[in-house]
């Protein structure tokens, strides 16, 4: 399956059977009228097709990023994961530094992998309280964490 057709999404033209997780690519540069830029990052955990996070684990990670990253940086848009659960994706503005998002990225799995509970995992400030697993996400951060040299690397 070739799309031949340019789609309106940028990772929608990019060919997934050839990429190789993990890495951390560049996806998207906005700028506003008023010269503010936001940078957006694939961050892909995992092989597309050919594995996935489950959803719980998936979802504590959320959490503990998006808490997380931003005592690294004040310049932290969004970090969302991607629908198939393979990656996030994660946007910045007014930064960029490619190497320190790899930093705060670095930064941010470590505290993942120091953490003893996942914040906000409560039904007053979650929507699924019920499905999370600190263990799950430890597992997925350390994973990502041992081949932090290949992040720069999207193709084999
Ligand atoms: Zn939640």
């Amino acid at each position: 399956m070739k799309a031949d057709k340019k789609m309106n999404v940028e990772s929608f033209n990019l060919d997934h059977t050839i990429v190789k997780a993990p890495y951390v690519r560049l996806a998207g540069v906005k700028e506003g009228i008023n010269g503010d830029v936001i940078h957006k990052y694939d961050v892909r955990f995992c092989q597309p097709n050919k594995e996935h996070m489950e959803m719980p684990a998936l979802h504590s990670l959320e959490h503990m990023m998006a808490e997380f990253s931003r005592n690294y940086s004040d310049k932290i848009v969004d970090i969302s994961p991607m629908g198939c659960q393979t990656g996030f994706y994660f946007s910045l503005i007014n930064h960029d530094d490619f190497e320190d998002v790899l930093h705060i990225l670095e930064k941010t799995l470590s505290d993942v992998l120091g953490a003893t509970e996942v914040p906000a995992c409560n039904e007053v400030q979650c929507g699924w309280a019920a499905s999370h697993s600190l263990e799950g996400a430890k597992a997925i951060a350390k994973k990502m964490l041992d081949k932090r040299s290949e992040w720069p690397q999207v193709f084999a």
